[in-house]
């Protein structure tokens, strides 16, 4: 605005509209003048996206499929649950971890996404809401891994968790990491107010090796010694995130181990009952499985939730729509 010989005050109006008044135009940011308006509209793009695929379940959840402008796409899902509206959004355009029941990674990862793309995911989300209903919390659980864009990706949940921007408390906002440790470190150095949620999905490297490639480099012990800093660091519960995935490692013994791993930490066992990909080999548990696994969990003492499945029908797991989408053009 400075630059544009305006009063800075304009600056924060600009902030109301596009945060707050969910303007689709400059044009829409009526309390502007109507120069200033124009000139913005000359020097600014507000979307760089657009809405490729819009699909809406019965449970409200609704996802969205984004073309970015050069082409690459990437989906963001909306899930209504009583009075919260989440938002799960991707950091990259693919992914390069490789996790093998996952399908955002089959082709690999073409690029980082910029702040904007990641910020935009939210407007358009946003948009979607009724009037009078507001966006609630952030999972950064969508394609790509986000310790992987730390850079972009931080910015951007500023302006999510500003009093300027969507006003998210940074309380309602959670990371998902594969577990990569130094960018673990990073992400200690430069913030510890958002949650952190570690995809394990396996109780030892052996067969962490097989179901997430790059644990190889890594190896769970390094991976929960970040985890443990970033606890004592933030003093936020961690969650462990564990996709389960029938006889692949959702035995009894599976549960003990996984049991004996995070025995004695402060933390939260997210188990995810696996969302099958056409194409890939793995398979749902029954519930009886899941309820096995659960319980060995809870009598141990670990906190446990098990994952709702929502958006099934609308192919709501990560990289899912995206596929059906290339599917559809070939
Ligand atoms: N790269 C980050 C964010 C990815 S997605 C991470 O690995 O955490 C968030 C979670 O969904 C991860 O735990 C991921 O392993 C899991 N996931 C991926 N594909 C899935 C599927 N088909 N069914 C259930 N969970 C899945």
């Amino acid at each position: 605005m400075r630059d544009q010989g305006q009063p800075e005050f304009r600056a924060d109006q600009v902030f109301r509209w596009l945060y707050q008044g969910r303007a689709a135009s400059c044009d829409a940011m009526s309390d502007l003048p109507k120069k200033v308006r124009a000139a913005l509209a000359e020097s600014f793009t507000l979307w760089t996206t657009r809405v490729a695929k819009q699909h809406r379940a019965d449970d409200g959840t609704q996802k969205l499929l984004i073309e970015l402008a050069d082409g690459g796409q990437i989906e963001c899902v909306l899930l209504a649950d009583g009075d919260r509206r989440s938002i799960c959004i991707s950091t990259q355009v693919g992914c390069a971890m490789g996790c093998v029941f996952c399908a955002s990674g089959l082709d690999g990862v073409d690029r980082n996404l910029t702040t904007g793309e990641i910020v935009e995911q939210m407007l358009r989300l946003q948009h979607l809401l009724p009037a009078d209903e507001r966006l609630s919390h952030i999972v950064v659980m969508g394609m790509g891994e986000p310790l992987a864009n730390l850079d972009r990706l931080l910015p951007a949940l500023e302006v999510a968790s500003s009093e300027k921007g969507l006003g998210i408390s940074a309380r309602r906002i959670t990371i998902s990491t594969v577990g990569l440790p130094p960018a673990m470190r990073r992400l200690v150095e430069r913030n510890t107010r958002y949650n952190l949620a570690v995809s394990l999905h396996a109780p030892h490297d052996d067969l962490r090796n097989r179901l997430v490639p790059v644990n190889h480099r890594m190896g769970l012990k390094a991976i929960l010694n970040e985890a443990d800093n970033y606890f004592t660091q933030s003093g936020r519960r961690l969650t462990y995130e564990y996709v389960l995935l029938a006889d692949v490692n959702d035995s009894p013994e599976c549960a003990r181990q996984l049991a004996a791993l995070l025995h004695g930490r402060n933390a939260l066992v997210n188990v995810i009952p696996y969302n099958p990909v056409a194409g890939l080999p793995y398979r749902t548990p029954s519930s009886a499985a899941s309820r096995r696994f659960r319980e060995i969990l809870e009598s141990a003492g670990l906190n446990v939730k098990f994952r709702r499945r929502k958006g099934q029908k609308i192919n709501a797991a990560c990289g899912q729509l995206r596929r059906t989408g290339v599917e559809m053009e070939e």
